[in-house]
């Protein structure tokens, strides 16, 4: 499985990523059109200069770079697809190759990508789509692509997605997000076996709402808003 690695480009007006939020509803499927170039050439094309292009991740026969956060909570606009398209969808770079191995192994590890992508946002296949699907819709570009360098090898749009298909059956479903460890509660008596408030355990020591204890014990709190002061004192008692 291909890791992704992350190798962001610079943020700004003047570069390739302008740090514009998206909630993309797909994934949209290119290939650079550059044969022999790898994803460190796109990351290094990209981040130094302004090319009025970009995409999420650029993946080639051996790597998978993040250029662009892609991530739900983290996604920002790429420049990928034309502007209509931009708004609404992640993009996904496969290098070309002119070598066979090359080109195998860039299509297999960009589908495990896109496998990754979409389990990530909880998305099945269905929100795959090949740049040329998008450019037909949207408009914004006449680009072909995916499909005439797929065909190159042999391949069909259907034939990738099966294989993203494949690979996102082999991933392991989404992990619930770890539940923040429940505090473990400690009972605060008093001497005769009253309860006087309930606490937590909080790194070796007890922990309990001064309120809490207060009302237990029958003090009374003054907190002074205007400082970093609180008083506890008897009822009817001044100090
Ligand atoms: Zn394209």
């Amino acid at each position: 499985m291909v890791q992704i690695e992350e190798r962001l480009l610079p943020k700004g007006e003047q570069g390739n990523r302008p740090g514009t939020p998206l909630s993309p509803i797909g994934l949209v499927i290119h290939t650079t059109a550059n044969p022999g170039a790898d994803a460190e050439v796109h990351y290094r094309y990209w981040s130094s200069g302004y090319r009025a292009s970009s995409a999420h991740i650029v993946v080639d026969w051996g790597r998978a770079l993040t250029l662009i956060p892609w991530q739900p909570g983290r996604a920002e606009v790429a420049w990928h697809a034309g502007p209509q398209a931009n708004k609404r969808f992640l993009g996904l770079e496969i290098c070309e190759s002119n070598d066979p191995v090359q080109a195998q192994r860039a299509m297999e590890n960009a589908a495990e990508v896109a496998a990754q992508v979409l389990r990530a946002w909880g998305w099945g296949t269905e929100r795959l789509i090949a740049h040329a699907q998008v450019a037909w819709w949207l408009g914004g570009t006449d680009h072909q692509d995916p499909l005439p360098y797929l065909a190159r090898w042999n391949r069909t749009w259907a034939d990738f997605v099966a294989a993203v298909d494949r690979a996102l059956r082999g991933l392991p479903a989404v992990a619930p997000a770890p539940q923040p460890a429940k505090p473990q509660p400690v009972a605060v008596l008093d001497a005769g076996g009253r309860r006087l408030a309930e606490g937590w355990l909080h790194d070796g020591s007890t922990v309990v709402r001064l309120r809490d204890l207060a009302d237990g014990m029958g003090l009374i709190v003054d907190w002074d808003p205007g400082g970093p002061a609180v008083t506890l004192r008897w009822p009817g008692r001044r100090s």
